[in-house]
């Protein structure tokens, strides 16, 4: 099986989130080592809760976007996958996947999202 460089966003952001969650636990689990001061222990375990909120916070956005992002059946799997973006991967098997007719067929490159460097290309190709 070819190795794919690019993760599908939503998947992607969705593992940060989840990342976050045990950031948190092992900073708390951290500051048990620092019982015998109580501030550092208050300020681990606080970091630790900041931590997690972050996480909510970002599983909040994650729903937020996959309400916005396009549904659509992947043409390799076949299976129904989200994307976000102009460029995205299939969430099932990592296939490039384009709304942007112009970029079909074209090589995957992640900077088609950034909308400044795509308008830049432009300009230059129509020169
Ligand atoms: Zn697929």
């Amino acid at each position: 099986m070819i190795v794919k460089p690019y993760k599908n966003k939503i998947n992607r952001i969705r593992s940060f989130a989840l990342s976050l969650i045990f950031i948190g636990v092992v900073i708390m689990y951290a500051g048990i080592f620092f019982r015998s001061n109580e501030i550092v222990m208050l300020i681990f375990m606080f970091l630790g809760v900041l931590a997690i909120i972050a996480s909510t916070i970002v599983y909040a956005w994650i729903g937020s976007l996959s309400t916005k992002a396009a549904q659509i059946i992947c043409p390799n799997c076949g299976k129904q996958t989200k994307m976000l973006g102009r460029v995205d991967m299939c969430g099932h098997c990592r296939e490039p996947l384009t709304l942007d007719p112009s970029l079909e067929g074209k090589e995957f490159d992640e900077s088609y999202n950034r909308r400044s460097k795509t308008n830049k290309q432009a300009k230059s190709e129509t020169k």
